[in-house]
């Protein structure tokens, strides 16, 4: 079943025909990215298996539980395809997926290794230790120039981005200097969810990074 379009569309262009995203469905907050990227008029595939990605331009893996999603991408034979999709589309990671976009995470655990970052789970303690936070994100500009505001950033036990090594950088970090953005050409990586809010700067973001030129319109 798709997801309704709970939210309003927004003023965006709608990209041409045939540009498609995909949304990797195995476990987590799938759902609620896919009704952001409906919101911004963009078609959408629930990604299971390998042939699912094909002609999608980029794919989002959304936040869940990380050894869930990479033990489901084992059993259904994705590691290797997701690997290869990502040398060559857009891929970004939320929560959860940004764990299993890096090339370590402490623990033995099936990871893509497509980023060159390193992450702690659980970083900031246990679900009651969850919190939200206004971060400067300045790469937004691209997508939204005229657009002073900071990012909520909702934070549900997530990871923290411990090391980021060229050609990975920076993105966003909280006052006190811990990384939880970062991006490397093509692949994003955010230790929170810009899914669970009604700010769609981050999706357009990636979707200018997939090759939608329209959504960098203000
Ligand atoms: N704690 C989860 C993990 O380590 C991530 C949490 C989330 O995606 N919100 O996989």
């Amino acid at each position: 079943m798709p997801a309704p379009n709970l939210l309003p569309p927004e003023k965006v262009p709608p990209p041409k025909d045939g540009f498609a995203v995909g949304v990797l469905a195995l476990q987590g907050s799938f759902w609620e990215h896919e009704v952001m990227l409906r919101r911004l008029g963009v078609a959408v595939r629930e990604v299971r298996l390998p042939a699912d990605l094909n002609g999608l331009a980029g794919l989002i893996i959304p936040g869940g539980e990380s050894t869930t999603i990479g033990k489901l991408a084992v059993a259904f034979g994705l590691l290797e395809p997701l690997r290869a999709f990502g040398r060559e589309h857009a891929i970004w990671g939320t929560c959860a997926g940004a764990i299993f976009l890096s090339r370590d995470a402490r623990r033995s655990q099936p990871l893509l290794g497509l980023m060159n970052i390193t992450v702690e789970r659980n970083a900031f303690g246990r679900q009651i230790a969850s919190f939200e936070a206004d971060i400067p994100v300045p790469a937004l500009k691209t997508v939204a120039p005229a657009d002073e505001r900071p990012f909520r950033a909702v934070f549900i036990r997530a990871p923290l981005i411990e090391t980021v090594t060229p050609p990975a950088e920076v993105l966003a970090t909280l006052d006190d200097g811990r990384i939880v953005a970062a991006q490397q050409g093509h692949l994003l990586a955010t230790a929170f969810h810009p899914e669970l809010t009604d700010d769609t700067r981050f999706h357009r973001y990636f979707l200018h990074l997939a090759g939608w030129a329209a959504a960098a319109s203000p």
